[in-house]
């Protein structure tokens, strides 16, 4: 009978958290929802010389930002707890212990200095040194020493780690739910560290011990823990508890944008994009890493993007809401081989939910922007300038930019720009295009009849030099939307201040 699904994203607070990891916490989400089941945080930091203040504090902000939600784990409590391995820590030697007791696990008194030397001499006869069925005879522990010597040793106190004993010449087959089965022989595998003499488990018994007793059915996480699986597998086989082993899911690496090798922080900072959801300055270094959310992205986009990131719905759909994923998701359709990270998609995606903002919620996005430009405008206007500004905008931080020219005048006027459309003759343009404006009433069409058509056209003027003129002399430069639109906007008497400044500043010019 299948179990309840219970997934668990299992972070270390060894750093600001990568979108890699990110996504694995996403694909448990979207897993656990659909299939009504828990989702839990539970922090591995077992390694006490890696961890890093304040990281288990981002991790838990950063996946709040993007909707990732949890129904148990460290900073909400629950039925499995306590969810942070350093609060657990009394319960793990049992089960070193039991596994000493049943002859999976023995204790290694190898000093650091010895392993060392190991290593050199394989080093120079070309050969890597592993601590496994070939190699543990020659070593300090309680295979290769008398019982009576290993208690004397254990009793004075002398350190130890407790290893895990792989039986030798041993197929051991992984069965992950992406890879299918994944075989590796004993004979590969190091007698890894499971106990460590700091009193503290290590990573790999915590991790196995953890799923256990938290009844964890899926283990979704990052390919790099794929090597680490068979030992996995076998501390299941080594407990008893095969029956409830979980399931494996193994996901695909997220790479580099040119697709050779894994993203890492420097790719963001080479290529500018983030690579962590928030921002981190780090506590030593004082170093800022910057964050999606900081950089304008929409916690949508970000999971939309991830999402994509080594999985398909199997339509060509692209944006997905976080209840379509939670509908479309499925393991089966998570590809084998790495994600191509690729940040003009990234762009764009982030262009789509912007545009799905209200333009009340733009303009909120734009108030701050305006304050730190002493701009005063009334709320209607900015809200209006937004609905019509946005399409033109990937992120919130380009608003100032793209929009300043409906809050101020230009003081600048684009010297390319006057010489491809400020012909001679254009200041007589300019001024009748006042008159014209002064005169005829102030509406759109009534507008386009007069400058467009009578004008313009009924003269045989040049359409493109004149409205460009007409742009250059109200924005600074020729961009921006539909002119006419923009007049509108911005009003009679603006405009034409504008006009007769551009007048003045550029003045008539010579062929
Ligand atoms: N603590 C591990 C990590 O930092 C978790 C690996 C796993 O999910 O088993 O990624």
């Amino acid at each position: 009978m299948e179990r309840p699904v219970r997934v668990r994203f299992a972070p270390s607070p060894t750093g600001p958290l990568h979108i890699g990891g990110v996504r694995t916490a996403l694909y448990n989400y979207l897993f656990a929802r659909q299939n009504g089941g828990k989702m839990i945080l539970r922090i591995e930091d077992t390694d006490q010389t890696r961890f890093v203040p304040g990281a288990e504090q981002y991790i838990i902000e950063a996946l709040t930002w993007l909707g990732i939600e949890f129904d148990e784990g460290v900073h909400i409590g629950g039925p499995f707890g306590p969810y942070r391995q350093s609060d657990r820590k009394p319960m793990y030697r049992e089960y070193a212990d039991q596994l000493i007791r049943d002859g999976w696990a023995y204790y290694a008194f190898d000093k650091p200095e010895a392993l060392e030397a190991k290593r050199k001499e394989f080093e120079s006869q070309k050969k890597t040194f592993q601590y496994d069925c070939n190699t543990r005879s020659e070593m300090e522990n309680s295979l290769s020493l008398p019982e009576d010597e290993v208690q004397r040793r254990i009793e004075s106190g002398e350190p130890y780690v407790v290893r895990f004993k792989f039986p030798a010449h041993t197929e051991i087959t992984v069965h992950d739910l992406i890879r299918g089965d994944v075989t590796m022989n004993s004979d590969l595998l190091d007698d890894k560290v499971l106990f460590k003499s700091d009193g503290m488990p290590t990573y790999h018994l915590a991790n196995i011990v953890d799923d256990h007793t938290m009844e964890i059915s899926h283990v979704i996480r990052g390919e790099e823990w794929l090597p680490s699986a068979p030992l996995h597998v076998m501390l299941y086989k080594a407990f008893g508890w095969e029956d409830t082993m979980p399931h494996f899911a193994h996901l695909p690496l997220l790479l580099k944008p040119e697709g050779n090798g894994k993203l890492s922080k420097r790719d963001g900072d080479r290529l500018g994009f983030p690579v962590f959801p928030l921002d981190w300055h780090d506590p030593k270094s004082g170093e800022l890493s910057s964050g999606y959310r900081e950089k304008g992205y929409m916690p949508a986009a970000v999971v939309n993007i991830l999402a994509l990131l080594g999985w398909n719905p199997g339509t060509e759909q692209e944006i997905l809401s976080m209840e379509e994923l939670i509908k479309l998701f499925n393991i089966e359709h998570i590809s084998k081989s790495g994600a191509k990270f690729n940040v003009e998609k990234a762009k764009w995606f982030n262009h789509e939910y912007l545009q799905m903002e209200s333009d009340e919620a733009i303009a909120d996005m734009f108030e701050p922007q305006l304050k730190a430009h002493n701009i005063t405008a009334s709320r209607d206007y900015v809200v209006k300038v937004c609905g019509m500004m946005k399409e033109r905008l990937n992120f919130p931080s380009e608003l100032w930019d793209t929009c300043c020219y409906f809050f101020e005048a230009p003081t600048e006027y684009d010297p390319a720009a006057i010489k491809k459309r400020w012909k001679p003759g254009m200041t007589t343009h300019m001024n009748k295009i006042i008159e014209i404006l002064e005169t005829v009433p102030f509406e759109y069409e009534k507008l386009h009849t007069a400058i467009l058509d009578e004008y313009i056209v009924g003269n045989q003027l040049n359409m493109g030099q004149i409205m460009n003129s007409l742009r250059l002399a109200v924005v600074g430069k020729t961009v921006g939307p539909d002119m006419l639109t923009l007049v509108m906007v911005l009003g009679k008497d603006e405009t034409i201040k504008r006009v007769r400044r551009a007048i003045e500043v550029i003045g008539e010019v010579e062929n």
